[in-house]
């Protein structure tokens, strides 16, 4: 079928709005129709060294139009939220950690299906799709199973996308890895989307400290508005300024900013025995740290999608929206999928903390 999909030609250039042809979906794969679809820092960051043509976008929403013969538990008609794939068979998936796939970056990040092939063409070539199981910046998406969290029929599919990453991500953190007993104190690195779905994650497991660390002050101000309890302007005082706020150091630590030198400040912030996760991925090849800062008993978690089996993760979070009780909707802003290049340029200059796009 003909669909639009916003095409990333060469790395750095604008989304380009073209007709693309989908397959139809395979046995083990679902077609959907897109309501919305979020933009991630993920997205903005490979469309900078993606070789093009492609097709990016993983944070997509929408409903059910037909699945495979082999599908099971989905039907034309479910609203879905789209998340990450994974195999179902190795090691960390069998044992209910699909994030941890071992073929995770083969799946998600190839621009291909396991077998070489794409369902997406464009003038009679198939080109890169796939991207995190779906590449939802397109109105219909071909999507592995795995991939496709049926979220029940009073979800918000216009909210709902970006809690199949970003929200997913930085309260998965939070809620499935780091796990603060109520009373803990946690300082939260980085205020955009993920960081933001952390502090409302860490004010909702019942943190009596909850510190926001951001450069941006309209950033901070939104993350006291979540719940953190403290505002931390990032950079050189900042160290300090955490010491004041826990002399004794934190209880938990998290990064979702992926520089080095903010991870560094980050782990020294943490009391002995305490925890840090991190979760941003940035130009840093390496992190360093000093030896003693360590040894004493501080653990360092990698995370990658929250830790989450989303098709249990996501409708939990959108229940707890619902209810009032991670009211991230307030970040979000909504663009036509047409403005799709504003939409970028908003986020990247700051003034949006969550665009997504409408189809
Ligand atoms: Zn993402
Ligand atoms: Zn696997």
């Amino acid at each position: 079928m003909r669909v639009t999909a916003a095409v990333l030609d060469r790395p750095g250039e604008p989304f380009a709005l073209r007709d693309v042809e989908l397959a139809p979906p395979r046995p083990d794969e679902v077609l959907v129709r897109l309501t919305a679809v979020g933009i991630c820092a993920t997205d903005l960051e490979f469309a900078t060294f993606t070789e093009g043509p492609a097709v990016l976008g993983h944070e997509g929403a929408g409903t059910v139009e037909a699945v495979g013969d082999r599908v099971a538990g989905l039907a034309p008609g479910d609203p879905v939220v789209l998340s990450f794939t994974s195999c179902g068979g190795c090691r960390p998936c069998l044992t209910g950690s699909p994030a941890y796939c071992l073929s995770f970056d083969a799946l998600n990040f190839s621009g291909r299906r396991p077998d070489g092939s794409s369902a997406v063409s464009l003038d009679g070539t198939e080109i890169d799709a796939h991207f995190l199981g779906q590449s939802s910046f397109a109105d219909h998406v071909v999507a592995p199973a795995r991939a496709v969290v049926p979220v029940g029929k009073d979800a918000d599919l216009a909210l709902a996308g970006p809690f199949g990453c970003g929200f997913q991500t930085g309260a998965g953190g939070v809620l499935n890895v780091l796990r603060p007993a109520p009373g803990s104190s946690i300082a939260i690195f980085g205020a955009g989307a993920v960081g933001v779905a952390a502090i409302a994650a860490a004010a909702l497991s019942g943190c009596s400290t909850v510190a926001a660390v951001d450069l941006n002050p309209e950033r901070l101000a939104t993350a006291r508005a979540l719940g953190a309890t403290h505002g931390v302007t990032g950079g050189g005082g900042a160290a300090e300024e955490l010491r004041s706020i826990a002399p004794d150091g934190f209880d938990f630590a998290l990064d979702t900013t992926g520089r080095a030198d903010v991870l560094r400040t980050a782990v020294e912030a943490l009391a002995p025995l305490g925890r840090c996760g991190v979760i941003g991925v940035g130009p840093s090849e390496e992190m360093s740290f000093d030896w003693r800062s360590v040894l004493n008993g501080r653990t360092i978690t990698g995370i990658i999608g929250g830790g989450a089996v989303p098709q249990v993760f996501v409708p939990e979070l959108l229940r707890l929206n619902a209810a009032g009780r991670f009211p991230v909707d307030g970040i979000v802003t909504r663009f036509p999928f047409e403005e799709i290049g504003a939409a970028v340029a908003a986020v990247k200059g700051g003034a949006v903390g969550k665009a997504v796009l409408t189809f």
